[in-house]
């Protein structure tokens, strides 16, 4: 596995995650698609906040299944926390938060969360 480094854009928030970055999705339901969401999805154990505890803010909504957590200072969403179907816990790593890959390096599959 790769690890990768991301941060949000003022710094506060930082974390290492190790994925292959495949598997990302990028969603039309009503919060992902306003925020420009990719997500890569990654068992908690392949994810390290190393920065930022207290700087983050939260939002869920629907089923609250998934916490959405983003910078207090500028806002970017660097990751969520949450419960994949099956019931795991997952963290859902927003690769556009990345900081050691070049942008559009990754590609997403479109997903169609807004039926759900
Ligand atoms: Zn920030």
């Amino acid at each position: 596995m790769t690890t990768h480094q991301g941060s949000c854009q003022c710094g506060s928030v930082a974390y290492e995650v190790e994925t292959e970055l495949d598997g990302v999705i990028e969603c039309n339901c009503s919060h992902c698609y306003r925020k420009g969401l990719a997500l890569a999805f990654v068992s908690p154990d392949a994810f390290r906040q190393t920065a930022g505890e207290g700087a983050l803010s939260e939002h869920t909504f629907n089923t609250h299944k998934i916490t959405h957590l983003f910078c207090k200072t500028c806002g970017v969403q660097a990751f969520a926390r949450g419960v994949a179907p099956n019931g795991q816990p997952m963290v859902a790593v927003n690769v556009r938060t990345l900081t050691d890959i070049e942008p559009w390096s990754w590609t997403a599959q479109h997903v169609d969360g807004r039926s759900f």
